[in-house]
């Protein structure tokens, strides 16, 4: 972190926290606001102005070119209490790589280190009443920017905003799900925008999912846009598979490189499992499965870290996947990372990010 040139964050404290009307018991996902957000703008080139303001609504106008031309990113992070009341955020870093890549494809301004990381701890130091400390349970941290510039036209917006907002979340008890293998609709071709977490990408993907819930699917596994026969990734959370004795995740620029399966393909490789990241089509999972081969299959993303999932359908056919009790791999996984993240183990690896 380049230290020469520190950014003066401005806080500007809520005269009226709602922390109080919060049932920390009973907690929907998504639905409230901590007390604070940061608010950083770019415009004339340069990022002006970085601020740690109430959690309210923002006044844009109608012609603001991320509503009409689609310049709008975002992330997702998370952040934990341990028992002792340490605030951690695990690996933000590559949270912040990501958003970056994202922000080059969409011909957006890079956020530096500085507000992207420090804002975000600083944030969380200013919130860290709100960061839940009951096992199982996190502060959902959504970090996003979006075009602003008041004209229409179709050219790179010349002003952005940068906000970071969070929100408590409940334990993520997430029951085994079941995905409809889409062979009409695609998600991303090659040389698309697959690989950046902007908008539009879950635009897209409302109407075939709303397809595959009529047909009584929780998601869909998308397929690659040119052929229908190579996996890509499930709804809003990528793809892993245990085939035999190896871990495999499919591969390539289509998908969203997501931070949890980095994780769990890394972890699989400390523990001696053979892990690979490569193209895996959906005969071989479904011949796998037919087979006997295929012993776990789970999608893995921020929100719920792994779900289960219990059956695919695909071409008419649904197939079974085995047991979640007897998922050695997965459970493992789930397992460790837990400890990992509410403190309650080593962190070999540094994944935690301490706040304070
Ligand atoms: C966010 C996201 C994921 C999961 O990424 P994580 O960094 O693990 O949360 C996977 N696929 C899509 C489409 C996503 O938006």
């Amino acid at each position: 972190m380049s230290s020469s040139q520190t950014t003066t964050i401005q806080v500007e404290p809520t005269q009226q926290s709602r922390l109080a009307q919060v049932d920390f018991n009973n907690l929907k996902f998504g639905q409230i606001m901590s007390d604070h957000m940061l608010v950083a703008e770019y415009d004339n080139g340069k990022w002006e102005s970085v601020k740690i303001v109430p959690y309210g609504d923002l006044a844009v106008s109608p012609s603001m070119s991320a509503l009409h031309y689609g310049q709008a990113i975002f992330e997702g992070i998370k952040g934990y209490k341990f028992e002792d009341g340490t605030v951690s955020i695990f690996r933000p870093d590559k949270n912040w790589e990501r958003f970056n890549k994202s922000a080059a494809r969409l011909q957006m301004p890079e956020v530096p280190e500085e507000i992207f990381i420090d804002g975000l701890k600083q944030l969380l130091d200013v919130d860290s009443e709100w960061v839940p400390n009951k096992e199982g349970t996190s502060l959902y941290i959504r970090p996003f920017m979006f075009a602003t510039e008041a004209a229409l036209g179709v050219h790179p917006s010349k002003s952005y905003k940068f906000i970071i907002i969070t929100c408590p979340v409940g334990a993520y008890y997430s029951k085994p799900i079941s995905l409809k293998v889409e062979t009409h609709y695609t998600r991303a071709a090659e040389g698309g925008v697959g690989f950046s977490k902007n908008a539009g990408n879950y635009a897209l993907s409302l109407y075939p999912t709303q397809l595959a819930n009529d047909e009584g699917y929780d998601q869909i596994m998308w397929t690659d846009a040119l052929e229908h026969k190579y996996i890509e990734e499930a709804g809003t959370a990528n793809l892993i598979f245990r085939i035999g004795d190896k871990i495999i995740t499919p591969h390539g620029d289509t998908i969203l490189h997501g931070v949890t399966r980095r994780t769990i393909m890394e972890l699989a490789e400390k523990w001696g499992y053979q892990a690979e990241q490569r193209k895996v089509s959906v005969q071989e999972l479904i011949d796998g499965i037919k087979a006997g081969e295929v012993s776990e299959a789970f999608a893995a993303g921020t929100a719920a870290t792994i779900t289960h999932i219990d059956r695919i359908g695909f071409e008419g056919q649904d197939y079974t996947l085995p047991p979640v009790e007897g998922r050695e791999f997965s459970n493992k996984v789930l397992g460790y990372l837990n400890d990992l993240r509410y403190g309650k183990t080593e962190d070999p690896f540094g994944w935690n990010l301490i706040v304070k």
